[in-house]
């Protein structure tokens, strides 16, 4: 799998006090237009990157603050910011809770920025005017006034990647008894995110 000859993608916050390291490519790029995203960056839209979080890690001593933060689904998410100068550099959110991160693209280094590009444009309902997605839809990529089925706008070989991961998922949540919530069946890699 190319996984195996991955170049890592490498990033920080802005004082560099948080470094991190993503150790295969990325299952999709999200480049979100919701009002959410535009406000939480302050910006016209956010890339969140999809990667599992066995893929993701902190690779500087001092660890991100989480911050529960309110989300459009209304599930929550919980972003992760650096505890000097508080840049956003990941969120985990909704129902994959932690095996799957959510890492800000700006906060790859330019190397790292030169090889991400956004896989899907969504929530473009309520996208700024100005910003224009024909080049993107000349590039072929799919446009989604919402949201969208994983199936739909992911390739092939991210798709597998995430039916595997839901395996995981699921068998951890077995493992654990049904009365036990994602917080108690985290992945190992989980370890790298303690904020301690
Ligand atoms: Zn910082
Ligand atoms: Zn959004």
């Amino acid at each position: 799998m190319e996984t195996e000859t991955f170049v890592p993608l490498k990033g920080h916050c802005t004082c560099k006090t948080i470094t991190y390291e993503v150790l295969a490519p990325f299952l999709c790029t999200n480049c979100c237009h919701c009002t959410w995203c535009q406000r939480e960056t302050g910006t016209a839209f956010v890339l969140n990157s999809i990667i599992e979080t066995s893929y993701f890690r902190i690779t500087s001593e001092t660890k991100p603050v989480l911050i529960d933060t309110l989300s459009a689904s209304g599930d929550g998410q919980m972003i992760a910011r650096c505890p000097k100068c508080y840049v956003a550099l990941y969120s985990d959110y909704g129902d994959d809770g932690t095996w799957t991160t959510y890492v800000r693209a700006g906060t790859l280094d330019d190397e790292g920025k030169k090889r991400v590009r956004p896989d899907a444009h969504i929530f473009t309902s309520t996208k700024m005017d100005w910003v224009d997605l024909t080049g993107e839809k000349e590039r072929g990529l799919p446009i989604f006034e919402a949201s969208y089925k994983r199936k739909e706008a992911w390739g092939k070989e991210a798709n597998e990647r995430f039916n595997r991961l839901k395996e995981k998922m699921e068998a951890a949540k077995e493992a654990g008894g049904a009365s036990k919530g994602k917080e108690e069946a985290l992945p190992p890699s989980n370890i790298n995110r303690e904020t301690d």
